[in-house]
């Protein structure tokens, strides 16, 4: 069913929603399980009807073969019995007593020996002389039977048979006759009444109903005794006639055979007749055959019930079978459903598969563009970083200038001062040199003592303030290590003492109780405050109040060092400039680089040079530096 749907019509069906596929497809399984089931029960009815037909067959000649032997056993005693001397004699002398009662003991004797029902001879009018019954209450004896067919046909014809209910019996039977000749002349008829009640008794052991029926076509043997005399369909107004006429089944009633239903299977005659007992109806397959000699029909009715049996049997496997075979295709289905599935999972799967080595080759590209690029990028910051110290180093060579420079710059600045602070000592050794003359001439030796030695202390003094102009004026590349904050502080407050006498500024100089070291390059550390303090210096210049404050501050970690003035501050838009280089704010003399100078030696040694203004006014401005031994630990 599914092979035909392949190619035309599978799109169509797959567009089909669900249910209405399940349901066609339950639909055409019930069609096909139907359509099965009839063929089935028609062709199982067939083949066996042909079975039954053919036993039915069998039979049927059976049944013809005894009926006709059992009349034809019979058939010769009419004609034996015609010959006989005594019946002739009987026939010339009709009132001969003893002639009579020979006859009929020879006729009772007959029938006994050939196991007939009645022999019985008639006159040429019918009327019976003699009969094997003529001792009973039936005794045929003077009754007159020339209105029955076979005395007809025999004193007619020489002979006949007619089959008929005894008018005087009233038991059926057929009677055979034969005509009695004397000198070519019918005198009379013998006839022998044949029980077929014997066959009928037989019959009825056997599996089919048998039935025969005469000319016209009433049953007047029957192997079912309530179907004796039925009809098979009403006899014609001719016949009703000739049987009234003949007295053939005189004083019986007729009644059809109850047949309610036929028709034709396969070219056969099927029956339903009603059950004798009244209670249902059964099926018979209907066979008949007719024996011409005698104008009768033997009919044989087989039970269909085996047929019923097969076709309920046929039916219920082609049902069987077709609900078999829809659990076949629905398995076929089910299992092909799932090998698709399982297809489209792999397929699916496959997909995935091929997406995620795709995703992964884009990731690998991308991470090994990313990685190039990054390479490409630490190649570049590389050579900045090379390039930066390259930068570095210059600017730490021109810083180095500078701060050479700056210091240059500072030593001419200072010069005057110098010579002014030289001049005084010198001045004060020229005139204490003039006195040691005068008091050496005197022989005052105390006075001349007490001379000289000034004059060692003034020459002591001026040796310092030449030897702090040549360290300052070096260009240093001492290393930086652990020196007393005091020290640089002092020292550098020292190059600048005659400007803080001139400009009448006071100083004041807050120092540790110990030693407080710092990890620093002791001219520079100096450079650096020198600076601070000249700054002060030029910022209180106009101011009324010139006070100088350096305090030396330890928090024990940190050192830091304040160097505060009473001048007007830094004012706010020039503040954030004042580290810049060759920023300055003063007209003369001013190059703008003490401040970058220092900050950029106190960053060197790891420190921080900040400016801030005072709450009171005034600038404040803080050397943060490491504590030397806590710097020391820490390493
Ligand atoms: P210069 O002293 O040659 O001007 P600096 O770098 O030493 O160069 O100082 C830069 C500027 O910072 C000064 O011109 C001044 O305006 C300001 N400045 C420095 N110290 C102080 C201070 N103590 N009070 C006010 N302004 C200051």
């Amino acid at each position: 069913m599914t092979l035909g749907w392949h190619v035309p019509m599978a799109p169509v069906w797959r567009r089909l929603p669900r249910p209405v596929r399940t349901l066609a497809l339950w639909s055409g399984a019930l069609l096909v399980a139907a359509v099965g089931a009839g063929s089935a029960a028609v062709w199982s009815e067939r083949s066996s009807i042909d079975g039954l037909r053919s036993t039915g067959e069998h039979r049927l000649a059976l049944y013809v073969n005894n009926l006709q032997s059992a009349i034809q056993r019979h058939d010769y005693l009419p004609f034996v019995l015609s010959m006989n001397a005594d019946i002739r004699e009987l026939l010339r002398q009709p009132g001969d007593h003893a002639l009579t009662d020979r006859v009929n003991r020879y006729l009772a004797t007959v029938t006994r020996e050939a196991q007939s029902a009645t022999l019985f001879v008639m006159d040429a009018a019918g009327l019976t002389l003699a009969a094997s019954n003529w001792d009973t209450p039936q005794s045929f004896v003077d009754s007159n039977y020339g209105f029955r067919p076979y005395f007809r046909q025999a004193a007619t014809l020489g002979r006949g048979s007619f089959y008929a209910v005894g008018v005087t019996t009233g038991t059926p039977g057929h009677f055979l006759s034969h005509a009695v000749y004397d000198g070519g002349r019918i005198v009379g008829v013998v006839a022998v009444k044949v029980s077929l009640d014997g066959l009928e008794e037989a019959w009825r052991f056997g599996a089919e109903r048998v039935l025969v029926t005469d000319d016209a076509g009433v049953v007047f043997l029957s192997s079912e005794p309530a179907w004796r005399f039925s009809t098979l369909g009403a006899p014609s107004p001719a016949d009703a006639r000739r049987m009234d006429e003949t007295r053939q089944y005189a004083g019986i009633e007729l009644t059809p055979l109850p047949v309610l239903e036929r028709r034709d299977v396969d070219g056969a005659a099927v029956l339903t007749i009603e059950d004798p007992q009244g209670q249902g109806a059964t099926g018979y397959l209907a066979q008949a055959v007719p024996i011409p000699e005698l104008g009768w029909h033997v009919l044989v009715l087989s039970d269909t019930a085996p047929v019923r049996a097969a076709v309920r049997a046929a039916a219920s496997v082609a049902v069987f079978a077709a609900v078999f075979l829809l659990l076949v295709v629905l398995y076929l289905r089910q299992r092909r459903r799932r090998i698709r599935e399982g297809l489209l999972a792999r397929e699916a799967l496959e997909r995935a598969n091929t997406e995620l080595r795709r995703a992964r080759d884009e990731q690998e590209i991308r991470i090994a563009e990313r990685t190039a690029d990054l390479r490409s990028a630490n190649d570049r910051l590389m050579r900045e970083v090379a390039e930066r110290e390259r930068a570095e180093r210059v600017l730490r060579e021109a810083q180095d200038e500078l701060v050479q420079a700056g210091k240059l710059a500072t030593l001419g600045q200072m010069a005057a001062g110098i010579t002014h602070e030289l001049n005084q000592p010198l001045a004060a050794i020229r005139t204490f040199a003039d006195n040691a003359v005068v008091l050496a001439e005197r022989g005052l030796h105390d006075d001349l003592r007490d001379n000289l030695q000034r004059i060692g202390q003034l020459v002591a003094r001026m040796a310092r303030i030449t030897g702090q102009l040549k360290a300052f004026a070096r260009k240093t590349k001492a290393r930086a290590e652990p020196i007393p904050v005091a020290r640089a502080v002092q020292n550098a407050l020292i190059l600048i003492e005659q400007r803080l006498r001139l400009e009448k500024v006071e100083l004041d100089c807050t120092l540790p109780d110990g030693e407080v070291d710092v990890v620093f390059e002791e001219v520079r550390l100096e450079q650096v405050l020198i600076n601070l303090y000249r700054n002060a210096l030029d910022a209180m210049r106009g101011s009324p109040v010139r006070r100088l404050e350096v305090v030396i501050e330890d928090t024990g970690e940190r050192v830091l060092i304040r160097v505060r003035d009473s001048g007007p501050g830094i004012p706010d838009d020039v503040k954030p400039r004042i580290f810049e280089a060759f920023f300055t704010t003063k007209d003369a003399g001013g190059l703008g680089l003490g401040l970058p100078i220092s900050a950029g030696i106190v960053r060197d040694a790891g420190g921080q040079l900040t400016a801030a203004n005072r709450d009171g006014g005034g600038a404040e401005f803080v050397v943060d530096l490491a504590r030397a031994g806590v710097q020391k630990d820490a390493a």
